[in-house]
């Protein structure tokens, strides 16, 4: 387990080539970066976590990536940074980056549940030929049990398939019409967590640039609680499907930056606002 006290670390995965539709999230970590690092904003969590402070986030670069090989280099460029200490936050990228990043995790945290946020499920036994396209990666994960729970939460585009596939693999689906009636993925204390962010689980009103953008879907608001409701042991993250090719006003890349933030604060043991004041 990593030391509570390790500090986050952004790492890039620029890698959209089991993209379905669309490439370009290859170009998301720089620009999400850019934006964490804008004088538009500063560097304060909404908590007062600085996450200019070095034992708070530090840059461990981005994963030197062959497309042919693209999995084993994730996978292993993971495990370097949780070997260094810290918490991955891992910027795709498309999604198919997760399974890769959940192998290396899962020999450090056995039972993992994972909190996936997301307008598609990703839950395909193969899509277009592809068993590691980014609509797969959920069920690679749960084929190979590297996570104790998988949570789905502002899934809109089920299908059949996936369906079965939920039900096979005991996925705990929120969707968004059950989101709407009120219901919140409920994890305890003692859980070590996997936070999986696909920006496109965000409604594009708020988040357009996404290679896949579905309308009915969750505020930013409603991410940034469902982060800080977060126990404290959240130990690796990504954020993934940020397309800077259909973003023209970066608005996108500002979200991401805005949640790796919350994120980065999030995975501090000792949070101002609640620890603190009590
Ligand atoms: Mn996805
Ligand atoms: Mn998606």
């Amino acid at each position: 387990m990593p030391p509570m006290t390790s500090p986050a670390a952004l790492l890039g995965a620029p890698y959209d080539a089991a993209s379905s539709f669309r490439r370009g999230s290859a170009r998301a970590p720089r620009t999400i970066r850019d934006a964490l690092a804008s004088p538009a904003g500063n560097s304060w969590s909404e908590a007062l976590i600085d996450i200019a402070d070095p034992r708070i986030l530090i840059d461990a670069g981005d994963i030197a990536l062959d497309e042919s090989n693209a999995r084993d280099d994730i996978e292993s460029g993971v495990r370097r940074v949780l070997d260094s200490g810290a918490r991955p936050i891992v910027l795709g990228g498309d999604h198919s980056i997760t399974y890769p990043i959940v192998r290396a995790i899962s020999r450090t945290v056995p039972r993992l549940t994972i909190l996936h946020i997301d307008a598609h499920g990703d839950l395909y036994d193969e899509y277009d030929g592809n068993r590691y396209s980014h609509a797969c990666p959920f069920a690679r994960i749960m084929e190979e049990s590297l996570a104790a729970r998988l949570i789905q939460v502002g899934i809109r585009t089920m299908t059949g398939h996936q369906r079965e596939q939920a039900d096979r693999f005991g996925v705990e689906v929120i969707d968004m019409r059950a989101w709407v009636r009120g219901t919140r993925p409920t994890i305890g204390d003692g859980e070590w967590v996997y936070l999986s962010l696909d920006l496109d689980g965000i409604d594009p009103a708020f988040a357009p640039g996404v290679s896949h953008p579905e309308p009915g879907g969750l505020a930013v608001r409603e991410v940034l609680s469902l982060v800080h409701d977060l126990p404290a042991r959240l130990v690796a993250a990504d954020v993934v499907e940020c397309n800077p090719d259909v973003d023209p006003t970066g608005i996108t890349s500002r979200v991401a930056a805005k949640l790796v933030k919350e994120i980065a604060a999030a995975m501090q043991p000792v949070r101002l606002d609640r620890d603190l004041r009590s």
